[in-house]
């Protein structure tokens, strides 16, 4: 049983998951005609996750007989003045998307549902390790302030990245 007041907000949920997708879809991209292609595959896989998030509070949505309703997606950025910029910008965004699941996390129990507590303990341990991922290569970023061979270096880095999802 789903509650209306938890259907809308998981509805919500499911559109900004899709629109973080967008915008790692853009900073990809961004980081491909900018010469970083190991940062774009890390973007891409990003997009990637971030659909399956959407996916995974969709079938919570079906399995608990409550309506996926999909709204339109807002228009991303597409520019970023490099790849520093792009990744304070997913730190800030990741924020916010932390704030968004604990308000989440604050509903389900307010409305003592508990199947959809159980399932956004999940996001809530995904949005920590998110938020420390992002935080560690931003630091690595700052430290090497735009030195040609050190951001090579990291562009390599983050290409070998591979799809760890769907845990
Ligand atoms: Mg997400």
């Amino acid at each position: 049983m789903l509650e209306k007041k938890m259907e809308v907000a998981l509805n919500q949920q499911v559109n900004a998951e899709l629109w973080s997708s967008y915008l790692y879809l853009s900073m990809s991209y961004n980081m491909e005609n900018t010469g970083y292609d190991g940062m774009a595959s890390w973007f891409a896989l990003q997009a990637k996750e971030e659909f399956e998030h959407a996916t995974k509070i969709m079938k919570f949505i079906g399995v608990m007989d409550g309506k996926v309703t999909l709204f339109p997606i807002k228009e991303v950025k597409q520019e970023w003045n490099d790849p520093k910029d792009a990744f304070e910008d997913t730190l800030k965004h990741e924020k916010i998307v932390t704030e968004k699941i604990h308000n989440l996390m604050d509903l389900a129990i307010e409305l003592k549902n508990y199947a959809a507590q159980n399932m956004l303990k999940w996001f809530i341990d995904e949005q920590v390790e998110e938020e420390d991922t992002v935080h560690k290569i931003l630091e690595q970023l700052k430290r090497i302030d735009n030195n040609a061979a050190c951001l090579y270096a990291l562009d390599k880095e983050l290409g070998a990245r591979v799809l760890t999802s769907g845990k």
